[in-house]
Formats: structure tokens, C-alpha cells, sequence
């Protein structure tokens, strides 16, 4: 027996070798540091495991809650947009809550593609977008990101034929693997281009919130037409680290967001509702000013702790000014793959090679700061020993 042809667009043999590498070591009794999942290693805010506490002693939180998200949650997502970002929603039918934002872009796809549908992906891009389309059997055409456009897709680049075969384009600013940013002028270039040629943008924010050096990242619907042709996706995981809890949202245009919530509506029955409201405490409280950017501040020391470190023993990687990873471009005369297996064997550190997001991420590793300042800086010092750069 054979599993479907589909999931072979779902794994990724560069992760799987990786964690059996990770694994081997392991048992040879190496100490590995994994640098490599971007999953927060730090609790919640004190608080917020306090109200879901409080929602699960709450008997009333255990009826089926409603795919879209309870009204509260909705009308809480609105006023956290207006508060971050001076965005107007309307909580009736331009919010959908997700079992994460994973959730939304997994079905996104099943829910607006057809087989032949084109869907512009960023290369290299977060797995999901590239692979929702192939579950879709729609047809992806790849933007590169190289650092000679910034980070950012070439519009003009995109062929014509494509441009009116394409019916979405998937976004991600702050990028994760990239770690890149966008403004304002570039996201109005896209509702120009999107109008123009009828494409369905899909923003996924899911960093909206780790940003640093006073940075503050813009959302695509502050741009004005954004929501005749976008939505957004965002995130509760990273931004409060509650990505276990499986909460996220999209907001925007509510033609578009209405498909999906017909496929969600098939295939789960929404977040509990204790979840919801953590979610709703978590946003609140930011409202309410108690979260001071605490989060975006560990990951800033922690960037700079690996970053300067790693220039002072002669690998020197771009400051990154959001998200929790250094896209880090690896010295010549090596792949990703080679230099990051290198790397495990020799150092016992665990990072991703960039191929693994996309052909264009050849030449990069990415490395996630989900360790501690001190375990950052035993990293600097087990690289330096490796010889492997410098
Ligand atoms: C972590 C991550 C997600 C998934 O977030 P969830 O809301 O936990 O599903 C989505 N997009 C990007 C780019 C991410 O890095």
C-alpha cells in the first residue's frame, strides 16, 4: 500500500535528515543545541496562563464553540487592529478565528484554488504556502527573494501570461526564513498590481510583533484598497508565546475569507473556547499597555548576543530588525546542506539550511534564537572551535 501522491508535497526530507542526524548524536551522548524549529521556548505571560486556567474551570467553555470565533474573540481582534495598527474591521464577517494561522493557509487553497489556478509563492517561503497549492492541485509560480531585490518580489519580473493566469499571491512580512521587512510603499505596489490583474493577496503577519530597534512592522491593510483585493494573516503563538495553544485569526476582505470559512466549518468546529480567551486577555492587556514589547526585547538581546558574537570570530551576518531568526549567508566553498550537517557533526548545533525553504535559499542557513543569551553564546564558542568559519 502507498499513501497518496499528495503527501509528498508535505514532508520535507531536509528536515526529517536533519532531526535523525540531531537524534544519532544524541544518543552518543553529544549535548546538541537546536537552533532550528522556530517554536518559542518561553512561557506566556504569567497572566495569561492565569485566564486559561479560569476558562477551563469555567463549565460553560465545553459545548462545541463556532468555527468563526466567538463574538468577544472577534471584537477583540478589531480593536487590537485599530489599536496597532489604525486598521478598521467589522468583527460580523471580516475576522475568522483559526487553529492557528497554519490552519488558515493550510485551507486557504482548498478553498480558492482550482487544478490549473496559478498562485504566486515567495521562494524561499515558509512551507506551508508552496505546499497548500500542490494539495489544491493548483500550480505555484515562484517569486525569489534575493538580497538584490531587498528581499522583495519583482513585480514587474512576472510574466504577463502569468500575471493573468495567477488568482493569489501568498506575502510574509517580517519573513520567516528571510527575516526581511516590508513598507508601506511596496504593499501599495501590490494592491496596485493585484487590483490591476484581479489576484487575491494572502498576507501572513505571523511576526507582527517581534520586531526591534524601535521597528514597528506595518500591516498590508493599512494600505489604502488593501482590503478590496487582501487579508491577513495573524498570529496569538508568536507574539504572546502561545503557539501551543493553537489560537490565530484572518482579517480582511470578507469575500475572501468567507470561502474558507465554509471549509473550516467541514472540517473542525473552532478553538476552544477557554483558548479564545486567553487570546482575547492577551490582546486586551497589549491594549492596555502591560506588555511593553518584553517579548521583542529577549529576542533583540539574544540577536545581538549571537550576531555580534559571530562577527567577532569572522562570520559576519546581517542584523536582522524583526522576527526570532539570523538568515545567515555561509562561507563559500560550501551548500547549506554540508555546512549545516558539518556544523551538527562538528559543533553539535542544529540549524536549517536554507534550501530547505526554496532554491533560492541555497548559500544561507537559518538559525532560530530560541535558546538563552548564555547557550548563544556557548554556540559563538563551539563554532569558533569547529573551525568551520573564519
Ligand atoms: C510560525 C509561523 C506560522 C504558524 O503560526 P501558527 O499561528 O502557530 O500556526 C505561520 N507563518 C509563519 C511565517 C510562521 O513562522
Amino acid at each position: 500500500m502507498k499513501p497518496s501522491r499528495r503527501l509528498q508535497a508535505l514532508s520535507s526530507a531536509i528536515f526529517t535528515e536533519m532531526n535523525k542526524r540531531k537524534r544519532k548524536l544524541e544518543q552518543q551522548g553529544m549535548k546538541v543545541i537546536d537552533l532550528g524549529i522556530g517554536s518559542p521556548d518561553q512561557p506566556p505571560a504569567a497572566h495569561l496562563i492565569e485566564a486559561l486556567v479560569n476558562g477551563v474551570q469555567n463549565p460553560d467553555n465545553y459545548r462545541y464553540p463556532t468555527s468563526e470565533g466567538s463574538l468577544e474573540f472577534r471584537r477583540t481582534v478589531t480593536d487590537w487592529y485599530a489599536y496597532r495598527f489604525g486598521v478598521q474591521l467589522n468583527a460580523d464577517d471580516e475576522v475568522l478565528s483559526l487553529m492557528g494561522s497554519q490552519d488558515g493557509l493550510a485551507h486557504l487553497a482548498l478553498a480558492w484554488i482550482d487544478e490549473g489556478d496559478v498562485v504566486l509563492v515567495p521562494d524561499p517561503g515558509y512551507p506551508i504556502y508552496a505546499a497548500s497549492v500542490t494539495l489544491a492541485g493548483g500550480e505555484i509560480y515562484t517569486m525569489p527573494l534575493t538580497a538584490q531585490n531587498g528581499y522583495l518580489p519583482d513585480l514587474e519580473a512576472i510574466p504577463t501570461e502569468i500575471r493573468q493566469r495567477a488568482k493569489m499571491m501568498v506575502l510574509n512580512y517580517p519573513n520567516n526564513p528571510l527575516a526581511a521587512t516590508a513598507d508601506v510603499d511596496f504593499f501599495r505596489q501590490v494592491v496596485e498590481f493585484a487590483k490591476e490583474y484581479e489576484i487575491i493577496v494572502a498576507h501572513d503577519m505571523a511576526y507582527s510583533e517581534l520586531a526591534f530597534d524601535l521597528y514597528k512592522p506595518v500591516s498590508f491593510l493599512e494600505v489604502e484598497g488593501a482590503k478590496e483585493i487582501g487579508i491577513e494573516f495573524n498570529s496569538l503563538s508568536k507574539s504572546f508565546n502561545l503557539a501551543g495553544c493553537r489560537i490565530a485569526y484572518v482579517v480582511g476582505n470578507a469575500e475572501i475569507i468567507r470561502p474558507l470559512a465554509v471549509v473550516k466549518s467541514n472540517i473542525d468546529y473552532g478553538v476552544f473556547l477557554a483558548v479564545q480567551q486567553v487570546a482575547i486577555e492577551a490582546m486586551r492587556s497589549d491594549i492596555n499597555g502591560h506588555f511593553g514589547n518584553s517579548i521583542a526585547k529577549t529576542y533583540e538581546s539574544r540577536r545581538d548576543v549571537l550576531v555580534d558574537g559571530l562577527s567577532e570570530i569572522g562570520w559576519n551576518v546581517d542584523k536582522p530588525r524583526a522576527t526570532m531568526f539570523v538568515w545567515a549567508k555561509i562561507p563559500e566553498g560550501w551548500s547549506s546542506e554540508d555546512f549545516a550537517f558539518t556544523l551538527l557533526e562538528r559543533a553539535g548545533i542544529v540549524v536549517i539550511p536554507g534550501n530547505a525553504f526554496g532554491v533560492e535559499g541555497e548559500g544561507y542557513v537559518r538559525i532560530a534564537l530560541v535558546e538563552e543569551e548564555n547557550v548563544l553564546r556557548e554556540v559563538v564558542q563551539r563554532i569558533k572551535e569547529s573551525g568551520i568559519v573564519g
